[in-house]
């Protein structure tokens, strides 16, 4: 598979991250225990100004498809659980994962016990990973401020604004608080709040384009 290097920045096992992943003797656990894996190659978007996590894809060697890195993650309940490497949910392959040292040495030790069901747990685990790929959603770390969120943040803001402008500061500077003050200050926030919110929206929206 070509990857493009000028539209993405590959990560294999020369990157520090992954390097640690194959040294630190404590992700024995992680590994062997929990089956989270890391895979052998990952690129970042560099056209995209998105937060790293929300850039991060991982090439599938088998079929070419670039996943969103967030296809295994916790919010998906795909975090752990992959011990055979990662599942590919476009094509049913594995996508091929580094390897701790002292997992490959536990391993190796081991073989004689667990070498002979290896072929039969494989099996088995490879059955259950389409039905846990079903329903994988990417967007779930959702945009505060995409659909009605906005309302919501631009109220609380307009209310906040409302109490520290109309009512803590009189009250800190002596001020008389009139009813006047705050017929106009309520609606005058309600508009503030909710045009401060709408454009929130606006701006947390175009966050994904390229400047
Ligand atoms: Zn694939």
């Amino acid at each position: 598979m070509k990857i493009d290097q000028n539209k993405y920045r590959v990560y294999d096992w020369k990157h520090f991250m992954m390097i640690h992943w194959m040294l630190n003797p404590g992700l024995v656990f992680n590994e062997l225990v929990l089956g989270q894996r890391i895979p052998k190659v990952m690129l970042e978007d560099k056209t995209s100004n998105k937060p790293r996590f929300e850039r991060t894809l991982v090439p599938c060697p088998h079929c070419d498809t670039l996943h969103d890195g967030r296809t295994w993650s916790i919010q998906n309940n795909t975090a752990f659980k992959n011990w055979f490497g990662l599942y590919c949910p476009s094509c049913g392959g594995i996508i091929p994962c580094l390897s701790n040292f002292t997992s490959l040495l536990l391993l190796a030790v081991t073989f004689p016990i667990w070498g002979w069901f290896r072929k039969a747990l494989k099996a088995q685990w490879l059955a259950k990973q389409p039905e846990r790929f079903r329903n994988i959603d990417v967007d779930i770390f959702p945009d505060p401020f995409a659909n009605k969120g906005w309302i919501a943040y631009g109220l609380m803001f307009g209310v906040s604004m409302f109490l520290i402008i109309d009512i803590v500061t009189p009250l800190l500077t002596d001020e008389a608080i009139t009813c006047f003050h705050l017929a106009i200050g309520v609606p005058v926030w309600i508009v503030a709040g909710l045009g401060w919110g709408y454009f929130m929206k606006l701006f947390s929206g175009k966050r994904g384009e390229k400047l």
